[in-house]
């Protein structure tokens, strides 16, 4: 680290920042692709938590993005991978979990290279945001174990509850009681 000049540890923080908010574009894109379909299937609960979690990958895109101004970068409006299209309500639930995995496990080593380079501000970010990424996968994993589990009969308790999220939904985590 001492090596480094101060600009080089803030570029570099930069570089996984922007790394982290294509992450999280992706994540909107999907889960909002989701959200229609599970809401067609008239799965409404599982449709509005999805909306929900859409929401709070949102908020993690723009807590990105709003540090990355600070630093002096410029966030980038490419997501990090293709959207998956089209699936059933089987397999969606294991696909996100495996995500969710991905994203806790890649923004761990983020948060490490922050604190490598001496940016506790966004270290702390990355820690915040970690916490709502468990949260999202403990609720795609149960769902996914529900089905799993108990198939047609969990799903037909699901199927035509209400989608609504209300006028001014203000995400998952935050009413699961996380951050
Ligand atoms: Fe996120
Ligand atoms: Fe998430």
């Amino acid at each position: 680290m001492a090596k480094k000049s101060k600009e080089a540890r803030k570029k570099a923080v930069i570089t996984v920042l922007n790394k982290a908010r294509a992450m999280e574009l992706q994540a909107i894109h999907q889960y909002m692709n989701q959200h229609y379909g599970l809401d067609d299937m008239d799965y409404g609960e599982l449709a509005a938590n999805m909306k929900l979690i859409a929401i709070d990958e949102m908020r993690h895109a723009e807590e990105f993005a709003e540090r990355i101004k600070e630093l002096g970068g410029e966030p980038t409006t490419e997501k990090a991978g293709k959207v998956k299209a089209g699936q059933k309500v089987e397999a969606v639930f294991p696909f996100d979990a495996n995500l969710e995995d991905h994203t806790i496990d890649t923004y761990n080593q983020f948060l490490l290279a922050c604190q490598e380079n001496g940016d506790n501000v966004s270290a702390k970010i990355f820690e915040a945001i970690l916490d709502e990424e468990q949260a999202h996968y403990n609720y795609f994993d149960n769902v996914d174990e529900h089905i799993k589990k108990l198939g047609a009969t969990y799903l037909a308790k699901i199927a035509g509850t209400s989608s609504s999220t209300g006028l001014t939904p203000k995400g998952f985590a935050v009413n699961e009681g996380g951050e």
